[in-house]
């Protein structure tokens, strides 16, 4: 039995069934059934740590049997990556008792360093849920070092175990040390009661005016201020110690629902996750794949602001989107 499949979420094994599996293997691609056993009940208890997207963000119960296939939200997503055409798949058990999913993104016309990589995804998506701590993270490809530093960012990272799925190593958890030694991260810039990614931020941002806020102009539509409200919010819980340069996107897709991102820097600057990506990773969470029905987009980000996220922001919106709105709000710190 693999180190994952005796993981003991509140006191019971992680049980799928093959379908799911088979599932994420088409979605994933590069993560394939690894032997497995079944159970006196037929339940089969998989040495693959991917877990059907169906309980993407909610907590497992004991004993709980094989659920039925559903319209994973994952499985909308671009498919396959359009550059690389190589799947990442990447799974986490959260301190809640809860699995958080995660996939790489690509974007064709832009940049390389546009990409969501598949662990950055996963810690957007723990965040969205409000998920406190990671205990244990399996990928499908060793983590690439831009997502070893990224994970840093993590509270008791060090803690933190990761198997490679594919790896020939038998399946085994080894503490991030061990892909990442001599680390360079938070506790070499930041003081230790500065909060890291998942772990609440309240930046005090507030609109630069009531003009820009588009509360007391006459004419002003009402998505606006919708989005300008969700995005100020997305920008106040960015985590954004090094730069001091707090940003966050709101989008509207074509029915009217809203996907916020939050901007996410890491400590070596290079492997940040901006606030256009980090809202996609909630869109493709919340179940869309099709990026051209996203309508309209807001990014807040601090007047004057050293570290500056619209550039890229419209260059992105551009390439996957190239009708949406976009509309640029300004703020201040209310701490200052
Ligand atoms: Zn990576």
């Amino acid at each position: 039995m693999s180190p994952w499949s005796r993981l003991v979420v509140n006191e019971t094994h992680v049980k799928i069934s093959e379908i799911h599996t088979r599932e994420l293997c088409e979605r994933f691609g590069h993560v394939q059934p690894k032997p497995r056993q079944t159970d006196e009940n037929g339940a089969t208890t998989f040495c693959d740590p991917i877990i059907r997207s169906g309980i993407n963000g909610q907590k497992l119960k004991p004993h709980s049997p094989p659920t039925p296939p559903n319209t994973s939200p994952l499985r909308q997503g671009p498919r396959p990556p359009p550059i690389s055409q190589y799947h990442v798949g990447t799974a986490a058990l959260g301190a809640s008792g809860r699995v958080f999913l995660g996939g790489n993104i690509e974007f064709p016309g832009v940049p390389l360093h546009q990409s969501i990589h598949a662990e950055q995804f996963l810690i957007i998506n723990a965040a969205l849920h409000s998920e406190p701590l990671l205990l244990h993270i399996a990928v499908s490809s060793a983590p690439c070092g831009h997502c070893r530093q990224f994970l840093q960012e993590l509270r008791r990272a060090t803690d933190i175990n990761i198997c490679i799925t594919t790896s020939s190593d038998e399946m085994l958890f080894k503490p991030i040390s061990h892909f990442l030694p001599n680390r360079f991260g938070p506790d070499d810039l930041l003081h230790k009661d500065v909060p890291l990614i998942l772990e609440p931020h309240h930046n005090g941002l507030v609109f630069c005016d009531h003009s820009n806020a588009g509360v007391e102009i006459n004419g002003w539509a009402d998505w606006t201020r919708e989005l300008g409200a969700a995005a100020l919010e997305a920008a106040n819980g960015s985590h954004a110690p090094y730069s001091g340069c707090p940003s966050g996107v709101a989008m509207m897709d074509c029915d009217g629902k809203v996907y916020k991102g939050s901007y996410m820097e890491s400590a070596a600057y290079n492997p940040s996750l901006g606030p256009v990506q980090a809202a996609l990773v909630a869109y493709v969470v919340g179940g869309r794949g099709d990026y051209g029905v996203i309508k309209r987009v807001v990014l807040v980000e601090k007047k004057g602001a050293v570290v500056r996220q619209e550039g890229m922001a419209r260059l992105l919106l551009q390439s996957i989107s190239p009708h949406c709105e976009f509309h640029l709000l300004t703020c201040v710190s209310s701490k200052n």
